[in-house]
């Protein structure tokens, strides 16, 4: 069903679905879609900002993620360390937040009747976080410690791999989620003030026009929107043009490549990735799903069937990454299998 609205954009929701929708943009060009449930009981909201780790600048690597963390710490509204995830976690919610190769992305939800405070602590994130001394050497040993867990799990070790064997010098080649010796450690060395970078990323980045925010409330449409250009109309728009990948990750010297690497965990694992065209491009079709379900399929005759006749434990996976969009993804598919045979 196609829904008209005040900034003539069709919106296409399925007939049973009752809620309503708007898309606006507010002066400083803060793109935002607006959802009115009157039976909901808890409000969310999402902020996707168009940068991630491929826009990492040379010799900082895993600085958008690590910036990702430091705007939960606190802003100068509410200066008090971790506030923000308190307060939602007391008012029945969850927040989170995740940093792609092009886009990070921050939400939460929460109990109906807090909806307006957790809104405007949200907003803050993006217009004065504070990003104390303190907190920012504090925050680079939580990251560490994310990546240590990662050097643990053979999918991320995997990942990694992946991303090695592609150009040196493109940006999927980066190592994305940052550690102690990438954000402290080396820059040091090097004289780079980690903080200032992180400064000088957030303001060269996180301007309005590339932002997109989602909010779901209670009340009516015209309430939540004022609510929205209340909150968030302050955030900076400087214009900042969108990051495009300077070509394809891979050449031909880095497809055709068979690497074989020990894992952490017992079984065996086969990942087939080759380059296909973003995903975005298509996304009315869904190519990828239909590529998925056919050689993800069960039946008796599939590939799965075979493997699981073998005996033991067997998954097929097939995943490409959604949020790549201005150079080809690798499509994966990966083969597992735990058997005695
Ligand atoms: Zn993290």
């Amino acid at each position: 069903m196609a829904v008209a609205n005040r900034e003539l954009v069709e919106i296409f929701k399925a007939r049973t679905d009752k809620r309503e929708y708007r898309r606006t943009v507010l002066k400083n060009s803060l793109e935002v879609l607006l959802i009115s449930d009157p039976d909901t009981d808890k409000c969310a909201a999402t902020m996707d900002v168009r940068v991630g780790h491929f826009s990492d600048p040379e010799g900082l690597p895993g600085l958008a993620h690590f910036l990702e963390h430091m705007l939960f710490y606190a802003s100068e509204k509410y200066p008090l360390e971790d506030s923000y995830s308190k307060y939602i976690a007391e008012h029945g919610g969850r927040t989170n937040a995740f940093t792609s190769s092009e886009h990070t992305n921050y939400h939460f939800d929460v109990n109906t009747d807090c909806f307006e405070e957790a809104l405007d602590r949200f907003a803050q994130f993006f217009i004065k976080p504070l990003m104390s001394a303190d907190a920012t050497s504090r925050e680079i040993k939580a990251v560490d410690s994310e990546h240590q867990k990662n050097l643990l799990s053979d999918s991320w070790r995997m990942n990694q791999l992946q991303k090695h064997l592609s150009i040196e010098g493109h940006p999927f080649h980066k190592f994305s989620t940052g550690s102690w010796d990438t954000l402290e450690v080396i820059p040091k060395s090097r004289g780079l003030d980690t903080r200032r970078e992180l400064f000088k990323f957030y303001e060269e980045n996180y301007s309005a026009n590339l932002m997109h925010l989602v909010v779901y409330g209670k009340e009516n449409l015209d309430e939540i929107q004022n609510l929205v250009e209340h909150k968030f109309q302050d955030i900076r728009n400087t214009e900042r043009s969108c990051f495009r990948c300077p070509g394809e990750p891979c050449t031909s010297e880095h497809l055709q490549v068979l690497v074989r690497s020990v894992p952490i965990k017992q079984g065996h694992k086969l990942r087939i990735a080759w380059p296909i065209t973003p995903e975005i491009h298509h996304y009315k079709e869904g190519p990828c799903r239909y590529l998925s379900h056919l050689i993800g399929h069960a039946g008796e005759g599939s590939l799965f069937y075979v493997l699981k006749t073998l005996g033991g434990y067997c998954t097929i996976s097939v995943f490409p990454d959604f949020l790549i969009f201005t150079c080809s993804n690798l499509h994966d598919i990966d083969f597992y299998c735990y058997t005695s045979k």
